[in-house]
């Protein structure tokens, strides 16, 4: 069972839903990361929002997701390109803290002192980039307040990450937005709709998918599905792209890197260490001063 998407849109088009299966992006983000169980929750969490607000992308367009809540966690950052790549990070990954009503303190590890930011890079000359207060720190509540902040949307988010035992034992979530002339009436129903989907992460344990997930929360509307897209954790970095980015510090900087016989740079997002020699920073300065 492979994690991915599916995007719905009531017959009437005003209501727009996107369903995600995030369990493998988890999973691996929390291997790769060495996450504590609240971070996983909080950077699960996060990736899924990511993904859910990518569609409609094209090409080379690329978003970023940001939240720093001025928590113990820091920064978290998810990044998603247009073929459902999503890959993501957090400053302070080992993390703990002690459950909260029985639950893993996401919104305390985050934090709510901050803010959500939005970059999308969509091939224009200028990045857009929108961003609003947090709420809870929760994620699910402050991407909500943030569509409503940025763009207007009126929307309902659930994002839900189950950590067990042996790791991540599910992970998704839904996003519902109310396009302009969408039927007044028709909210309480949603509302409804959304209540019995409170604890996403559970329902998804159990092995619903999410054409189903859609299909709860459209419960009583006329819709159709758009389309369904495969999601992975996958990260685009390259020991070429790492070197582009060494090309560009000061010469000093260079020679001093080459004290040591090899330096190592680690990528933020994947953890994957790129090697380079003495003779490859050698020959950076030598292609700098070719510029
Ligand atoms: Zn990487």
């Amino acid at each position: 069972l492979k994690d991915y998407m599916i995007r719905a849109i009531s017959l009437d088009g005003s209501i727009r839903v996107v369903a995600a299966r995030t369990t493998d992006i988890v999973s691996i983000a929390r291997e790769v990361h060495n996450l504590s169980n609240t971070a996983t929750a909080a950077l699960g969490r996060l990736l899924t929002a990511g993904l859910l607000v990518s569609t409609g992308m094209k090409g080379d367009d690329t978003l970023t997701l940001r939240v720093n809540g001025g928590g113990p966690l820091g920064n978290l950052i998810v990044d998603a390109d247009a073929d459902g790549h999503i890959r993501g990070y957090v400053s302070h990954p080992e993390v703990e803290l002690p459950l909260k009503n029985g639950k893993l303190d996401v919104g305390g590890a985050v934090g709510s002192e901050g803010q959500m930011y939005l970059t999308k890079d969509l091939g224009l000359k200028e990045p857009y980039t929108g961003s609003a207060r947090l709420i809870s720190g929760e994620i699910a509540e402050d991407m909500t307040y943030f569509l409503w902040q940025s763009e207007q949307i009126r929307s309902a988010t659930t994002l839900g990450v189950l950590v067990g035992k042996e790791g991540v034992l599910a992970a998704g979530g839904l996003l519902l937005q109310l396009l302009p002339g969408y039927d007044e009436g028709l909210v309480d129903n949603i509302e409804a709709n959304f209540a019995d989907l409170s604890d996403i992460s559970r329902i998804i344990e159990t092995g619903v998918g999410p054409e189903e997930l859609v299909a709860r929360a459209l419960a009583g509307i006329d819709y159709r599905i758009i389309d369904e897209k495969e999601v992975s954790f996958t990260c685009r970095c390259s020991k070429d792209k790492v070197a582009a980015a060494l090309i560009l510090l000061e010469d000093e900087e260079l020679l001093e890197m080459m004290g040591d016989e090899r330096t190592v740079a680690k990528c933020h997002f994947c953890g994957e260490e790129y090697v380079f020699t003495r003779e490859d920073l050698r020959e950076f300065i030598k292609n700098k001063k070719a510029l």
